[in-house]
């Protein structure tokens, strides 16, 4: 396998490849298929970006076709039948059966882009910068989302310059058990003496992704909702990871019955693993100026093609996401029985997710990267998440076959017993 020229020329910022030191060639469903015959199972499926799987056979003819017929692919944000086709498909599948109304912006095509415009558009409606997140977000890597995010290892990338315009605040349960961190953040709304800036909008992704699989409570989140309405901020929810079906909605506010304010999706929302994300805001915040944030790609017309295809195929009634709830219940009863094991070992482990985006915490980092590298070599691929690394987090297709996710589940099971020598 002939890997010299990738080690040499790419940059040293290159992460998942020093997790996954194999070249890829094909994939299909939950499969991955490498340059030297190996065969993984895929529990990472492009850190959520791939919830339907690895070429789809519906999305791949629709994009094929789309493409054959010389479908326009790049137009700045000009109008296209493709463009109009995923708006009215968004609209008629996915806003209003929700009870839904929200205009679309189509910003640069990666999470944190929506992000950007997400909180810049909080700021101009408010009038205020502030703009209120929780310990272990992960709202992406540009300096205003960066902001956002709590994570220290990016926010000193910046190269000294300081992340500006965000307070944070504890997310449900960083302060252990019996705490409603809630009640610190609406004191000091209250207070003209507590420091914090009146916030324009608070961010939030109701589970944590990168911060470590951590699901908010849903009291919690209706009390956030709440708050936010007392306090005139606005409520962004980042459902680029937790979006798209990922908890077994399509939405993942949904669980608790809460209406954001302003939506970021991006990641899974081509469902074909094209680079494309939106923002969603109630009409009447939609104060932007014509081409007041602008970019070159802003929308992509494949990408508009895919996720169309997708939300008709997958969304237009309520099977795909009782069977993600099914499927979210296998994983967490293996997970549960991991933690246990691991637990009576003396390494204490514990469970928790929402539908298909689960962790498996297992304390500490080090041994994280044992049983996912021990997994790796099993045929496995599973990554981290977490302050520490210390989560391993199950993201695999929600497409996922039983007999894959039942095969990935053993592979991790008889990796965590190698690791403890009990295999
Ligand atoms: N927001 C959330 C919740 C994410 O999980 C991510 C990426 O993992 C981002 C924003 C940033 O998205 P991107 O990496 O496409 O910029």
């Amino acid at each position: 396998m002939q890997t010299q020229i990738l080690e040499r020329m790419e940059s040293e910022v290159r992460t998942y490849s020093r997790s996954f030191p194999t070249v890829f060639t094909e994939a299909k469903g939950a499969r991955l298929h490498a340059e030297d015959g190996n065969q993984y199972i895929d529990f990472l499926a492009g850190a959520g970006t791939l919830n339907y799987g690895h070429n789809h056979p519906k999305l791949k003819q629709a994009l094929a076709d789309y493409i054959a017929s010389d479908g326009i692919v790049h137009g700045l944000d000009m109008w296209s039948a493709a463009k109009r086709d995923y708006l009215e498909t968004l609209e008629e599948v996915i806003l209003k059966p929700r009870g839904l109304d929200y205009k679309v912006h189509l910003p640069g095509p990666t999470g944190t882009n929506a992000v950007e415009a997400a909180i810049r558009l909080a700021r101009n409606a408010k009038g205020r910068h502030n703009i209120v997140t929780f310990t272990n977000g992960f709202h992406g890597v540009t300096m205003g989302a960066l902001a956002t995010t709590g994570n220290r290892k990016f926010r000193e990338a910046t190269g000294g310059i300081p992340t500006q315009g965000a307070s944070f605040m504890p997310f449900d349960g960083y302060m252990g058990e019996g705490v409603d961190t809630l009640s610190y953040f609406e004191k000091l709304l209250g207070d003209n003496s507590g420091g914090l800036d009146v916030p324009a909008a608070v961010i939030i992704e109701t589970v944590q992704g990168e911060g470590g699989i951590n699901p908010a409570g849903i009291p919690w989140l209706q009390r956030l909702e709440k708050i936010c309405r007392d306090h005139d901020m606005l409520l962004i929810v980042d459902d680029i990871q937790a979006g798209c079906g990922r908890t077994g909605k399509f939405f993942s506010f949904e669980h608790a019955g809460i209406t954001p304010d302003i939506v970021t999706n991006s990641k899974s929302l081509s469902g074909f693993g094209l680079p494309f994300a939106h923002v969603l805001m109630r009409p009447e915040l939609d104060i932007w100026k014509p081409g007041q944030y602008n970019g070159t790609f802003r929308g992509f017309n494949l990408a508009f093609v895919t996720a169309a295809a997708a939300m008709r195929h997958f969304w237009s009634d309520d099977t795909f996401e009782r069977d993600v709830q099914r499927k979210g219940r296998v994983v967490e009863d293996r997970f549960q029985k991991l933690a246990s094991f691991m637990t009576e070992k003396g390494h204490p482990a514990s469970e928790r997710g929402r539908g298909l985006m689960r962790g498996l915490d297992v304390g500490d980092g080090d041994m994280a990267d044992k049983i996912t590298a021990q997994a790796f070599k099993n045929g496995l691929i599973i990554e981290t998440s977490g302050h520490s690394g210390q989560v391993i987090k199950c993201l695999c297709p929600l497409t996922i076959t039983d007999e894959d996710l039942v095969g990935g589940l053993d592979i991790l099971e008889q990796s965590v017993k190698e690791v403890f020598g009990q295999a």
